[in-house]
């Protein structure tokens, strides 16, 4: 009822002074509610979210129960998405010295024969190196790279680290290589190791594995004394199953659709706190703060489903909706501190949003990099095709600690840091809905 008056108010006095005192008062609510914070501890409660699994079916339900309970129209699409199950693995050094080593396969890693498979181990300080690596130097032998990843506040880091996870294997794999090792994509010092998605299929054959960072140091430190290791894995590739992104809608007087997805999914490792909690609970306490309003805009949520292995959801949402008049579009699923910075161009909506929001902006020391926004990965399909982006950048310095491990878990985030991440997009994405032309 509230809010119902407060943009009957609105209407009422409608100029950039009055409407930016709106926007104010929203975001000052928002960054003071805890919203997000519940839902992202009830979504942490079913656990990992992997495409396939029980927590991945629960997870669906959950959400679509809450779109509901905030009044929020709600429906799922369906889509066919491969499925992996990480069996048992056993990693050990067993030349120059015998040792365990703290290992995880990543996402379709092929399993070994039930006596598992032994080879020498050839190292690489980094991916080009590899690339360089003449096929004799690889042939019948464990590949192993050691890329090292260090802590920024924009993740830069991860793009190197990602290309080692995804390439590395490939590469190896066409020089003859029997197995792919590499240091985790990751900036922790723990022995949590990180899994992640690689460009080679369970048919090829080859198992590939992070190591934990102090594992990594051991085989660097091993290098020139000719290492052997062992390794044994069980994991299976099975039938394909139906999956399904998760939509919600908030109709606006005029059909332009402003669109805010997260991905639902995560690795079947951890909780998914941070690796897309985050995302998932700032688009659902979104969808709660605005359904009241009346829009201009239509704003769309979509929830993807299976990001992490493969994309299909957003290649599905895609598939049926490129037509629909998209003109804006975000994704939560980056970081999880406080927000220092967003990315938009001056033209179009973006400019007129951003500019809306500058007090706020440097109020809590956000920069606004005047560049055309990029998306994530969810929404890279609408990437050149008419459609604006706005990125959100909460501080990431320590989110590649626990991205992808065991040790994503919900007393990472901080309620104040997620607080302040939902006011953000919350305020942009109702500026946006809400802005005359
Ligand atoms: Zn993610």
């Amino acid at each position: 009822m509230r809010a119902f008056f407060l943009a009957f108010i609105l209407f009422l006095s409608f100029n950039v002074y009055g409407l930016q005192k709106e926007i104010e008062k929203f975001f000052y609510t928002v960054v003071n509610d805890n919203k997000s914070f519940i839902f992202l501890e009830q979504l942490t409660r079913i656990g990992p979210r992997f495409i396939g699994s029980q927590g991945n079916v629960e997870a669906v339900l959950w959400a679509e129960k809450v779109f509901k309970d905030c009044g929020v129209k709600v429906w799922k699409e369906d889509f066919i998405a491969p499925r992996w199950v990480r069996g048992k693995l056993e990693v050990a050094l067993i030349a120059p010295v015998e040792r365990k080593l703290i290992a995880i396969e990543l996402g379709g890693s092929s399993g070994t024969p039930k006596e598992g498979i032994e080879g020498e181990v050839v190292y690489f300080d980094s991916l080009e190196k590899l690339k360089e690596a003449p096929e004799h130097a690889i042939s019948g032998k464990i590949v192993f790279v050691d890329f090292v990843m260090r802590r920024k506040r924009n993740g830069a880091d991860y793009r190197e680290g990602s290309r080692t996870r995804w390439l590395g294997p490939k590469i190896a794999l066409e020089k003859g290589a029997i197995a792919y090792l590499m240091r985790s994509a990751g900036t922790g010092y723990d022995r949590f190791p990180h899994t992640g998605i690689t460009a080679i299929s369970y048919s090829d054959g080859l198992p590939a594995i992070a190591l934990a960072p102090a594992d990594a140091d051991l085989l660097r430190r091993l290098k020139d004394s000719i290492p052997r290791v062992k390794i044994f894995s069980s994991s299976r590739q099975l039938a394909p199953v139906t999956a399904y992104n998760v939509l919600g809608e908030i109709e606006g007087k005029s059909r332009e659709i402003i669109l805010l997805g997260a991905h639902l999914d995560s690795w079947d490792v951890g909780e998914g706190a941070i690796d897309d909690g985050i995302g998932v609970a700032t688009v659902l306490a979104t969808a709660c703060y605005i359904a009241n309003y009346s829009l201009n805009r239509t704003v769309r949520f979509v929830l993807f489903n299976n990001e992490e292995f493969g994309l299909d959801g957003a290649r599905d949402y895609f598939d049926r909706h490129k037509d629909d008049p998209h003109i804006l579009a975000l994704e939560a699923d980056f970081g999880l501190g406080k927000v220092f910075k967003i990315r938009g161009e001056k033209k179009g909506l973006v400019g007129k949003v951003l500019k809306s929001i500058r007090r706020i902006l440097k109020r809590y020391n956000v920069k606004w990099v005047e560049e055309k926004g990029r998306g994530g990965a969810d929404i890279s399909f609408f990437r050149d095709r008419g459609v604006q982006f706005i990125d959100i950048t909460p501080d990431s310095t320590f989110y590649f600690d626990y991205h992808h491990t065991e040790n994503d878990t919900f007393d990472k985030v901080q309620q104040e840091n997620l607080q302040n991440i939902t006011a953000f997009y919350a305020t942009v994405v109702y500026t946006a809905a809400t802005l005359k032309e």
